[in-house]
């Protein structure tokens, strides 16, 4: 599903990826560990195109993109193909929950309105939200807004699910709501690549942890490994200061 080779980013002079190889297969759950500023949320928005790299090669659902953003027709397909989550939850704030999740699906896949709305119903009904379609936004807890946000994502059928750090903005008695979802969503054996610091989760859905430090991969492994018997100083250090 992704295939990444020797991937290098610079923001100017900052050297934030470093020859970076990924490949997440179909249904794999990839969780991104490591320090703030590492790269992280780089990483991840390279995977959907939304920053470009100088060198390497990455292909994603066998959409090339090439460095230097010139790929105009694979980014539109990553894009469409691909959805994601952010800390922020990104709503459309003037338009209803409902209104958010079938304007892409209207949009961008030319579904009727009768046809996107029973999508979306049918998706917040699984996130556990139904009864809030007609909200705005501003009227929902975080928790429920990014239950939205997953819905939203939902609703394009994505091949791939990217999210970065969907619960850091939450208070903490809404942390679990998103991440049931989420776990429900790994059991139905969609592939994600999730950046996150819920160690706890991450051991419980992931079927590989990767530690990125300073935008190189120093290990990655099966959680048990990675979080039991850290080969690495570097990655013992993180896991000492964040367990
Ligand atoms: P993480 O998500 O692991 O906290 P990021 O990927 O956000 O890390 O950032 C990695 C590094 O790149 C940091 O040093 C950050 O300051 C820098 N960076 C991120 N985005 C930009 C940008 N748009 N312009 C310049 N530097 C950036
Ligand atoms: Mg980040």
């Amino acid at each position: 599903m992704v295939e990444m080779r020797k991937l290098n980013k610079h923001f100017g002079s900052l050297h934030v990826l470093k020859e970076i190889d990924l490949s997440v297969t179909p249904g794999e759950v990839v969780v991104v560990i490591g320090a703030s500023g590492s790269g992280k949320s780089t990483l991840i928005r390279c995977i959907n195109g939304l920053e470009e790299f100088q060198s390497g090669m990455l292909d994603v659902d066998g959409n090339r993109l090439v460095p230097l953003g010139k790929s105009t027709k694979a980014l539109q397909t990553i894009r469409t193909e691909v959805g994601m989550v952010f800390q922020q939850f990104n709503l459309f704030p003037h338009l209803s929950v409902l209104d958010n999740i079938t304007l892409a699906p209207m949009k961008v896949r030319g579904q009727s309105r009768q046809e996107a709305e029973a999508t979306a119903k049918r998706l917040l009904t699984r996130v556990g939200i139904a009864d809030q379609a007609q909200k705005l936004p501003t009227q929902l807890s975080g928790g429920q807004q990014q239950r939205v946000a997953l819905a939203r994502a939902l609703a394009m059928e994505p091949r791939l699910m990217l999210f970065d750090e969907p619960t850091s903005a939450l208070d903490p008695e809404m942390i679990g709501e998103v991440l049931d979802a989420m776990r429900e969503l790994a059991r139905e054996g969609m592939t994600m690549v999730i950046v996150t610091h819920e160690m706890g989760f991450a051991r419980e859905v992931a079927d590989r942890v990767i530690y990125i430090h300073k935008g190189e991969i120093t290990e990655q492994g099966p959680p048990e490994q990675l979080f039991d018997a850290p080969q690495h100083e570097r990655t013992k250090s993180f896991l000492a200061r964040v367990l």
